[in-house]
């Protein structure tokens, strides 16, 4: 398997996989593969996604 060498689906970027974060996180623009925030602060809306979590309840599993 060559998990670190997916494509990001937003810009085609680098993809590789963040301890932190649990999920491969685009090296180009940050896009979190499967997540639309995350703890570490980015969101697909280009929002604050710790903020999001904390104001949903900390609920990961929310995918609009
Ligand atoms: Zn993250
Ligand atoms: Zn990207």
């Amino acid at each position: 398997m060559a998990e670190n060498e997916m494509k990001c689906p937003e810009c085609g970027g680098k993809m590789e996989r963040s301890r932190e974060c649990g999920v491969p996180v685009c090296t180009g623009c940050g896009h979190h593969l499967g997540l639309a925030r995350c703890y570490c602060g980015w969101a697909a809306d280009g929002g604050d996604g710790r903020d999001q979590l904390i104001e949903m309840g900390e609920c990961l599993d929310d995918d609009y």
